[in-house]
């Protein structure tokens, strides 16, 4: 009897190591859904750095254990052990970049962020040398490596405060590449606040709401129509109707435009992928996606061999692949709420406490209490964005769908609290503890 395989398990970071092993992912993975996974994806960037030494110079922050560095040549060979197939997965922001280089993210504001731009040509380059380096690492070993997964949901992170918007990116690589694809489209309008993206964002108090049923046939009537029906539309910010429809047509462009930028980029790091090896996004599903910047129907024009995309809200299910001409590729199932989102949130905090462990072993110049109580945080969002149970499953494989399990346990979160140095317990536990047992009721 052959033995059923399903899904792929998602190790989002190569941190992970720190406190396990592949054998024992696949075990947990196992004993969760009752079969075990077909393939493993393996990350290639972190926020930290490398998963293997690059000649880019980048930091390889894979883990040691017991003498034994933990990278991805390790863990690729523990999979090929495994029979299970490899998926390299990449962030093409390339989170470990520094601020103030040509290579920032730059929000309409001014403000820089720790990630590379794709539309600069230098960031595809650097992205293309990594796909080169680890298929020749790949190569040289025999791993059976299917495809290379692109993280792209969060290409053009974004924040709000109130009615203030912040989106990247407005580099100069960006801004030269949009005003070309766009000749009619005002940049400048969207420097200042409000401006027509609120027309369909807003700060929603612990996030940012955003308008998700624009198609890439909405005209700009179209458009506003929709902003006042959703109540993003505000009256109070436009002098006359044509003002308002003035903002919708500059969100048109601005939309459109982001998306040819955004899709030339991707397309051509897409290509740079080694023939014969699937080519797959991490992306959200919506019809227009403010932060990875393309309409679905564009994702799926790329040519893409498969999108990995968390479960959509059932109202929005029908309107998302309408304008979508041509059939979807194969579509796996990112058992997590906003995919990667909350997941790169606490292993970037991870990265964070590292690099400050790196430099100050003792943790003298942190408050650890605090950095525990961030790091308890992030451990809640994320777990509560994971759908990681065999019910979840059994739903996606009813509709004739795989999945994709970022399989980070609770368990395998203490386990890298505790291998921080964060597992301490403030003064208040302690006392709690050393009272409890007076507090307990007595024995019969
Ligand atoms: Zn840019």
């Amino acid at each position: 009897m052959t033995q059923e395989r399903d899904g792929i398990l998602d190790v989002p970071d190569i941190a992970m190591f720190a406190v396990t092993d592949v054998p024992e992912l696949v075990a947990e993975y196992k004993k969760r859904f009752g079969f075990s996974p077909e393939g493993i994806c393996l990350p290639l960037t972190t926020s930290g750095g490398l998963s293997y030494n690059s000649t880019l110079g980048i930091r390889n922050v894979s883990p040691a254990r017991d003498g034994h560095v933990r990278d991805l040549e390790w863990a690729c060979r523990a999979a090929a052990g495994e029979g299970l197939q490899i998926y390299l997965c990449i962030d093409p922001t390339l989170p470990f970049a520094t601020t103030s280089s040509d290579f920032s993210l730059v929000d309409n504001t001014g403000d820089e962020s720790p990630k590379c731009c794709v539309v600069n040509r230098l960031t595809r380059e650097a992205v293309r040398t990594i796909l080169n380096e680890t298929a020749s690492v790949a190569q040289k070993h025999a791993f059976p490596v299917a495809g290379y997964v692109f993280s792209t949901q969060n290409l053009w992170p974004m924040g709000a405060e109130g009615e203030r918007l912040e989106l990247t990116c407005f580099c100069r690589h960006c801004w030269k590449a949009m005003s070309e694809a766009a000749p009619d489209l005002d940049l400048s309008a969207f420097e200042k606040s409000p401006n027509p993206w609120n027309l369909a964002l807003r700060d929603s108090g612990s996030g940012i709401s955003h308008l998700h049923e624009i198609a890439p046939g909405d005209q700009p009537v179209a458009i506003l129509e929709k902003s006042k029906a959703r109540e993003y539309y505000n009256p109070a910010w436009y002098h006359s109707e044509d003002a308002a429809l003035g903002a919708a047509r500059q969100l048109f462009l601005y939309l459109h435009a982001r998306d040819r930028v955004t899709s030339h980029a991707v397309g051509e790091m897409l290509r740079a992928v080694p023939a014969g090896t699937k080519r797959v996004l991490i992306s959200e599903p919506f019809q227009y996606d403010f932060t990875d910047g393309m309409f679905l129907a564009t994702k799926v024009s790329l040519g893409v061999d498969e999108l990995w995309m968390p479960p959509l809200p059932a109202k929005l299910r029908e309107g998302a692949v309408s304008d979508v001409s041509r059939p979807l590729p194969r579509v796996r199932t990112y058992l997590a709420a906003r995919a990667r989102y909350h997941v790169d949130a606490l292993f970037n905090f991870i990265a964070f406490v590292n690099s400050v462990a790196r430099l100050d072993p003792e943790m003298r110049s942190k408050d650890r209490q605090d950095l525990r109580t961030r790091f308890v945080e992030r451990s809640q969002r994320m777990l509560q964005s994971l759908h990681l149970s065999k019910m979840e499953v059994l739903a996606v494989r009813a509709e004739n769908r795989s999945f994709v399990a970022p399989l980070v346990t609770e368990d395998a979160i203490q386990r890298l609290m505790s291998a921080l140095g964060l597992n301490i317990r403030s003064e208040l536990d302690r006392l709690t503890e050393l009272l409890s047992p007076l507090r307990r009721p007595p024995e019969l």
